[in-house]
């Protein structure tokens, strides 16, 4: 038998969410053990099922708020709703994972003295008044208003790590991830570009919220799992925060364009309002990912929208659903490192 000595035990929360089931593959690919820890609030079964009968891998059903008791050499930080429509769901609850389950994730690494990554993001920019955004911008975040929930609780889980950091000198890593896009994402997720792709491929009307000048960079989800493994695997003084995201900016219109030409669909666009305090602008500066980490996004978003496409639209016919549209698309693994 191969004895792999750089092998490890991985703890990675919100495993069988979007991000993590991602991140859990890539580790059981590079010979780890993962121990997946989720409470299903937004994941699934389906995102994590190939990795159920891999001896490598271990799901625990179990909520970060409570304290947590395992042993392992590394932790991942992912386990938070990323939706708005999700995360104002229970706001309440929303902050509690971000602070109660980063103290419970910094509490246990701390009695393990080993490395933790958190999954920050650029709602801690909130709407920008400076753009794009380099990691020293300290953001523009309304603190009492539907997304606080999300955006403080994460803004104050960065202040946990770091002051875990300088009290306890514990190993962190802070990754503040820009909007990511991929297979895996749920239909219902509510996300852009899930939604839009859906709404095309079945023929309904693509909601453009507001007048769609908004702009976001989205970022292919592989390009994005190798900038966290990159950024966990760095020099000990390497903490963050670092932007992870891909610069190219798009209107939510041009977005909508884009599905509708892949798609081949004949889908209208409409729109409706705009939710509060939507930020209209946002674009990572990635200068310092480059120089730290040597990483740069590689998936430009016709090619990923692609990859996306063919992914919901096998998802959606085993959901039994009428596609329509007029395509040849690439599966979905022909870009999935
Ligand atoms: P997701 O909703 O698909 O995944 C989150 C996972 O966390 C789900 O599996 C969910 O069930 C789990 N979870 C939520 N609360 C939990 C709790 N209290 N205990 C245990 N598990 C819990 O979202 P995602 O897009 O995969 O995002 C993953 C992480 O990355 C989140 O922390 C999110 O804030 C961050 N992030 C994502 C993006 C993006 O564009 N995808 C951007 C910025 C930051
Ligand atoms: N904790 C945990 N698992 C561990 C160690 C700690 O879940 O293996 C939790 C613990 O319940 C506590 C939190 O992490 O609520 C913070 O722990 P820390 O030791 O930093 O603080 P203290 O216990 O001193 O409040
Ligand atoms: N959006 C939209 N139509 C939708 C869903 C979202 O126009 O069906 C807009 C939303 O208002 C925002 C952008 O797309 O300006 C990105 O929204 P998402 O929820 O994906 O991410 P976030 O706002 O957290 O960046």
């Amino acid at each position: 038998m191969t004895v792999l000595f750089s092998q490890k035990r991985i703890l990675v929360t919100g495993g069988a969410g979007f991000l993590g089931s991602h991140l859990c593959r890539r580790l059981v690919k590079q010979g780890h053990e993962v121990l997946c820890v989720d409470n299903f609030c937004t994941g699934t079964r389906r995102n994590i099922i190939d990795l159920l009968d891999d001896p490598k891998f271990d799901l625990l059903r179990h909520n970060v708020t409570f304290p947590l008791f395992v042993e392992v050499d590394e932790i991942y930080n992912l386990a938070c709703p990323a939706s708005p429509i999700h995360y104002q769901m229970d706001p309440v609850q929303t902050t509690k994972t971000s602070v109660s389950g980063a103290i419970n994730m910094l509490g246990l690494a701390k009695r393990l003295k080993i490395r933790i990554l958190q999954a920050s993001t650029s709602e801690v920019y909130g709407d920008p008044v400076v753009h794009p955004q380099p990691e020293e911008y300290w953001g523009n975040v309304n603190p009492i208003g539907s997304r606080s929930c999300y955006d403080e609780g994460k803004r104050c889980a960065e202040t946990l790590f770091f002051d875990y950091y300088r009290q306890h000198n514990l190993g962190i890593k802070v990754a503040r991830i820009f909007n990511t896009y991929g297979p895996n994402m749920r239909p219902d997720d509510g996300r852009v570009v899930s939604n839009f792709i859906c709404q095309a491929l079945l023929g309904e009307d693509v909601t453009i919220y507001g007048h769609g000048q908004q702009t976001r960079s989205f970022c292919y989800v592989t390009d994005l799992i190798d900038g966290l493994d990159r950024l966990m695997n760095s020099p000990p003084n390497i903490t963050g925060p670092i932007n992870i995201g891909n610069p190219g900016e798009f209107t939510m219109r041009e977005l909508a364009e884009k599905v509708l030409a892949i798609t081949g669909s004949k889908s209208k666009l409409v729109e409706r309002s705009l939710p509060e305090d939507d930020p209209k602008q946002r674009k990572p500066t990635i200068e310092l990912a480059g120089k730290l980490l040597g990483w740069r996004p590689t998936i430009n978003l016709d090619e990923g929208l692609k990859s996306t496409i063919a992914y919901f639209e096998g998802l959606l016919r085993e959901h039994g659903k009428a596609i329509v549209g007029d395509r040849t698309l690439q599966p979905s693994s022909a870009i999935d490192k």
